[in-house]
């Protein structure tokens, strides 16, 4: 099965110059998610996780199936406000300006082992900002893993002290 046939190229979304790769295909054939969730828990090697942290949104979608494949806990990452209980937050860069993320200060105890998921690294100030939160409440970062890297924009710079894994990459 080629999982490339499943992502849709979106010109100009969210604006303009943008080309949007859109999971939405993806995620509309059980099939076609099934094969992808293998191979991400296949990149695992059996390694011992306990729990998949998965970033707002679309980190929420293979972040849970992942965490049920792998008997983890899942814990979500959110933008400001949106979680009810205590937090602690990171800020990134964006092109222009910032924006931040939060996680429940229970949601992870020290020495867990922990999967950080999400559908997509582009620039990877995402996936720095949930790895500064992890560390600092003590989780261990076993791997970093997306549905797709955008190899173009070199998010792997980013977070190089980690393993990286990305079923596709453009
Ligand atoms: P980064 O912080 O690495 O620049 O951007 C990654 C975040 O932006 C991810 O949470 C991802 O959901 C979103 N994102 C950026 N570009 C795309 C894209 O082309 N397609 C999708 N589905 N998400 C994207």
């Amino acid at each position: 099965m080629q999982l490339e046939n499943y992502i849709r190229d979106i010109q100009g979304f969210p604006k303009e110059g943008i080309l949007f790769k859109d999971i939405t295909p993806l995620l509309n054939d059980a099939k076609a998610t099934q094969e992808c969730l293998k191979i991400l828990v296949e990149s695992l090697k059996g390694q011992k996780i306990n729990k998949v942290v998965g970033a707002e949104s679309r980190g929420f979608l293979f972040g849970m199936l992942l965490a049920q494949e792998l008997n983890a806990g899942f814990v979500p990452v959110r933008k400001p406000n949106k979680l009810p209980y205590e937090t602690i937050s990171a800020s990134y860069d964006l092109e222009y300006g910032t924006d931040t993320l939060e996680i429940h200060t229970d949601a992870i105890q020290k020495g867990d082992k922990v999967l950080i998921h999400d559908d997509v690294l582009a620039t990877g100030g995402t996936a720095k900002a949930v790895c500064e939160l992890i560390e600092k409440l003590g989780g261990e970062i076993v791997q970093l893993n997306f549905l797709m890297e955008l190899t173009f924009l070199n998010g792997r710079e980013k977070i190089k002290e980690y393993n990286i894994f990305a079923a596709l990459t453009y």
